[in-house]
């Protein structure tokens, strides 16, 4: 007899998500040194986190026998006062995509259906399977989300609708004049996702803090690992109507958000020059990348996150090649785009390195 006999079928199909390669593992398997491989791979913040979350940190550590604040309530009113929103209207994840899990225990049973981008941020569908929930993956023509057709795939059945702003991997951005006209139409039954990971890059960002304020069934996603570089706390929030928020808070576990992510996130939620730094580094390095492959003839796609598609041919070959010479990149066949690879935006020298690494390795100089 199978385990497959008890356990959920949604389950039997599921590919788990495959993270970037972290450093110490390509240290091992190939003899480098750790402090000689760059990870361009998981769009963190190349400058680390920031000085003030560290600090904050370290005395947080002295308490680390107490439970945290279950209702993490520093840290919630900071991003409530920050967003001009109530502390009841925030809730924290570890990780933004935990945020994710709790909207599938909030409003998905088996047989509903989820529509995305189809080359959207992969956790929402695997999420979504995981409810025994259908994904309707709706083309993307030029890798943006196309919310029209997004609009017309739902049916009575449609549960969550995720809107990636930026998307991950493609970096690209839907419009204000867009988010409105969907938002003009899409049905009360239908929970509108939109994720903004990388909200805090963008020069000027859509408007979304307003069908929040309009009591809408919406969901706004942001987190700590980007900008701020804290991935390694596992620490993000979600924003929403008081209703909307109320239910999610009963899906998540007392502690879901531990006091050092706390402390941290606090301390760099607070720390805007940390991010202006970043941004700035990420304006930079992201031009010099794109007009580097613009000049090397390499099709990509203009980003507004920090990292950049770019098609190379044999996207895993490539990214094994690059391996082989310290630079982790992401390879994206699990994004159906096998010949692409993305690069996460680094500090100008690494992004130069990996420039010249790249193009030995695509001329085959290796
Ligand atoms: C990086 C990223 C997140 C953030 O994940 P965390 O769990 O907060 O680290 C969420 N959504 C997208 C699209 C991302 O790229």
């Amino acid at each position: 007899m199978s385990i497959w006999n008890y356990a959920n079928p949604q389950l039997k199909d599921l590919v788990a998500y495959e993270p970037g390669k972290p450093i110490e593992e390509l240290a091992r398997e190939r003899g480098l040194k750790p402090e000689d491989i760059i990870k361009m791979a998981s769009n963190e913040n190349p400058l680390g986190p920031s000085p003030k979350a560290l600090e904050a940190m370290q005395a947080a550590l002295a308490e680390c026998h107490i439970y945290p604040d279950g209702g993490g309530y520093k840290l919630r009113q900071a991003i409530a006062d920050k967003f001009s929103v109530k502390m009841s209207q925030v809730v924290l994840g570890n990780g933004s995509n935990e945020i994710i899990e709790f909207i599938g225990h909030a409003f998905l049973k088996p047989g509903d259906e989820v529509i995305t981008a189809e080359h959207a941020f992969v956790v929402y569908k695997l999420m979504a399977t995981l409810f025994g929930a259908t994904t309707i993956e709706v083309p993307d023509p030029g890798y943006v989300h196309d919310l029209d057709a997004m609009l017309a795939a739902i049916t009575p059945k449609t549960k969550e609708v995720f809107i990636a702003n930026p998307n991950n991997p493609t970096g690209t951005l839907v419009n204000q004049e867009q988010i409105d006209r969907f938002m003009d139409k899409v049905p009360p039954h239908v929970v509108v996702v939109f994720d903004e990971a990388y909200y805090e890059f963008l020069d000027n960002p859509p408007d979304t803090m307003k069908y929040v304020r309009e009591g809408r069934n919406v969901m706004l996603l942001r987190t700590f690992s980007k900008i701020q570089g804290l991935a390694g706390l596992r620490i993000g929030y979600g924003i929403g109507s008081e209703e909307v928020v109320g239910v999610i808070q009963k899906t998540r576990q007392p502690f879901n958000a531990n006091s050092i992510a706390q402390a941290g996130a606090l301390a760099g939620l607070l720390d805007e020059e940390h991010q202006r730094k970043t941004k700035q580094v990420t304006d930079d390095g992201r031009a010099y990348l794109q007009s580097e492959f613009e000049k090397m003839g390499l099709e990509y796609v203009p980003s507004y996150a920090n990292f950049v598609l770019v098609k190379v041919g044999d996207g895993n070959i490539v990214f094994q090649k690059m391996l082989d010479k310290g630079i982790i990149l992401r390879a994206m066949a699990a994004y159906k785009l096998p010949e692409w690879v993305r690069i996460s935006v680094g500090r100008m020298e690494q992004n130069i390195r990996c420039i010249a690494t790249l193009k030995e390795v695509l001329e085959g100089k290796e």
